[in-house]
């Protein structure tokens, strides 16, 4: 045991006590006197020449002789014993109070108690900061000052205590050891006299400074808490178990438009559409289970009648394991419901337009899997949507074996593989960004088709490519007049060899192209010797199937890549590109010699006579033609049934 506790009076334990009651001294008085006056009167009887004051001073002196002892005598034990009986009281008190400055000691916050009279403090423990109570007042401990915290906000607890003799349990400011201000929660206890006056008063005071703090983040936490909730943008609400509102923020409010007394008297049910009473009024009343529902969408009904589509989250807020309320924030989705239906409206009309469109499409997602194949598309490849959506077999009606559709090639980018797969192809002329091919197939759907396809990308926000929808049309029937129409044009009806406007564009043609590469290019021009007789011999059509019978001579007798055509009545030409004059003379030579040995039909024979040039750096079309006039004239002339070159 130190002696850090310490106490104003100590007992000393070394110091006897004799009592002396007042009965027991008029007793011994008694008897001095007593025995005094027998005293004097036996000093009178030896000595009758005293005076008797000397007598009685002799008696004092001789009684004082014989009591001092006797009274020592008699009083000695007691005394002693008395006073061993008091050491063994002493130390057992002083052992007590060590046992309780041990306890006090030991308790870990300061303990101390004050004087009622001066605020002087009388016992300290160790927790308190000082072993020393000196003249340490309360103030001065608790405060570094001599006056009494009396005032402002926190008033001493101790004058508290003493005005109304009752415990008192007070925030209170202190200082530290160190000088630092902390905030003590002080318990103060009375203690009374025998009348009942507050003598004394026990202090006892618990550091809450870092509590207060963590209170104050809290409170101001909370504070920034609720400011976040009612600035945030979604709709956040607490219920009590019954549906009433315990709070909504700002955005509820607003959005829903009830004022704060009407949120008062409102529910959940108030504000919940039928259709959302019906089907998620339980998640606004709570079992013994804590739950949680996520992106649940509600209606909520607005005062204005205006009906608020939200989707949001329902939290069953738990304490102690049972449901005490029910959370809940929402998103307005209104408007997002609305682009949504919009945009599903849109896109159910763009798929019908699609489905029932004249025109045969159909769509490859980015992993080149069909995604829609239309009616048109059905009727014309005969395959039906439900077998090939979902497939990559969009190749199938087209081609024997598999490989690219344009569709695909858009949709790889690949637009370097073009020519590789299709021999004509342009930039779509009505589609923007899209791809144009045509031609012939063998079969689709059982028909030779001439299909006009377009192939065009389709880009999301993100400018990523994710679909390519294909067109096609089947142009046949007017690819087969167009064709028949080009044919009629320059192909002349009687013989099916060229007119002489194909036969003069072939000669423009062939012209330039001698003149550019320098290649060889010759002329062959030859009439039917006598003709005239055998229309008025045999008749017109005979003189026709003469002419035809001719051209099929030639045109079964010349090179591939040589050009028959029908300059005009019964006159021919055959140009030679890649001939010199001498081929072209030996063809020439050839055609003439066939022609005659040739038995014709009624009339047997004929001849024809034939001119042949060459193409001269110089000749334009004209001098070309007219150098292979030239030399028919001249076979003509030289008797017919000749070849003659110039
Ligand atoms: P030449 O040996 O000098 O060429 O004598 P020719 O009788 O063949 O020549 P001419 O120019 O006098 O007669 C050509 C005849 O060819 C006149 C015309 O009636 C006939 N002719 C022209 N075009 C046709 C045709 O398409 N069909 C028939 N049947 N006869 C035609
Ligand atoms: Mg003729
Ligand atoms: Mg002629």
């Amino acid at each position: 045991m130190d002696n850090s506790v310490a106490e104003k009076k100590d007992v000393a334990p070394d110091k006897p006590v004799v009592r002396k009651s007042p009965l027991r001294i008029f007793a011994i008085a008694l008897a001095l006197l007593f025995l005094g006056e027998l005293g004097i009167m036996r000093i009178l009887a030896f000595f009758p020449s005293l005076p008797p004051p000397a007598a009685a001073f002799l008696d004092g002196v001789l009684l004082a002789c014989l009591a001092l002892p006797l009274w020592f005598f008699l009083s000695y034990r007691p005394m002693r014993e008395k006073t061993e009986e008091c050491n063994r009281e002493r130390q057992e008190i002083a052992r007590q109070n060590r046992l309780l400055h041990t306890v006090l000691d030991a308790i870990p916050f300061p303990f101390c108690v004050i004087d009622a009279k001066d605020y002087r403090v009388k016992i300290i423990n160790k927790a308190a900061g000082t072993n020393d109570t000196g003249d340490l007042t309360c103030h001065v401990l608790s405060h570094k000052s001599a006056m009494p915290c009396s005032g402002g906000e926190h008033p001493c607890p101790m004058l508290e205590v003493k005005k109304t003799g009752k415990p008192v349990i007070l925030e209170h400011l202190h200082y530290n050891q160190r000088g630092a201000q902390r905030v003590v929660e002080v318990h103060g206890y009375p203690i009374f006299d025998e009348t009942g006056n507050v003598v004394q008063m026990i202090e006892s005071s618990i550091d809450i400074t870092q509590r207060k703090l963590a209170e104050d983040g809290l409170r101001r936490s909370e504070a920034g808490l609720q400011d976040f909730l009612d600035h945030a943008n979604d709709l956040i609400q607490i219920l009590d178990l019954k549906g009433r509102f315990l709070y909504v923020n700002r955005a509820w409010q607003l959005a829903l438009g009830y004022s704060e007394a009407e949120i008062g008297s409102l529910t959940i049910h108030d504000i919940l559409s039928q259709d959302s009473r019906e089907s998620s009024m339980e998640l606004f009343s709570p079992s013994s289970r804590s739950s949680q529902v996520v992106g649940h969408e509600l209606v909520f009904v607005a005062k204005n009648g205006k009906a608020i589509i939200v989707e949001g989250n329902i939290t069953t807020q738990m304490e102690e394991g049972a449901p005490v309320a029910v959370r809940g924030t929402f998103r307005d989705i209104t408007k997002r419901k609305q682009l949504e239906e919009q945009f599903l409206e849109q896109k159910n009309i763009t798929e019908k337009m699609i489905k029932f469109s004249a025109v045969p499409i159909f769509v490859l997602d980015k992993n080149h899997l069909v995604t829609n194949w239309n009616k048109a598309c059905e009727k014309m490849t005969g395959i039906r949507a439900q077998k090939i959506v979902g497939t990559s077999d969009h190749w199938r009606p087209f081609y024997p074996s598999k490989r690219a559709c344009l569709a695909d090639l858009v949709l790889d980018g690949a637009y370097d593989s073009f020519p590789r797969f299709y021999e004509a192809f342009d930039t779509s002329t009505f589609l923007h960004d899209g791809v144009h091919s045509e031609g012939w197939f063998d079969n689709v759907g059982g028909k030779k088709r001439y299909l006009l396809f377009d192939a065009v990308p389709i880009y999301n926000r993100a400018k990523e490519l994710v679909a390519v929808i294909e067109t096609l049309q089947d142009i046949s029937e007017r690819k087969k007049l167009e064709d028949a129409l080009a044919r009629l044009a320059t192909t002349d009806a009687l013989t099916g060899l060229c007119n002489r406007h194909r036969f003069n564009a072939l000669l423009e043609q062939e012209v330039a192209r001698a003149r550019r590469y320098h290649t060889p290019l010759s002329l062959i021009m030859f009439d039917l010797d006598y003709f005239k007789n055998i229309n008025d011999t045999y008749g017109h059509a005979v003189g026709d199937q003469v002419l035809q019978a001719v051209a099929n001579v030639i045109r079964e007798n010349v090179r591939a890549t040589d050009w028959v055509g029908r300059w005009g009545g019964e006159e021919f030409m055959v140009l030679c590109p890649e001939a010199t004059e001498p081929d072209a003379a030996f063809t020439a030579e050839k055609l003439r010699r066939l022609v005659e040995s040739h038995i014709f039909e009624t009339v047997k024979t004929i001849t024809i006579s034939c001119g042949v040039t060459r193409f001269k750096a110089y000749d334009s079309v004209d001098t070309f033609v007219r150098r292979a006039d030239d030399g028919l004239y001249r076979a003509k002339d030289k008797g017919r049934n000749i070849v003659e070159i110039v």
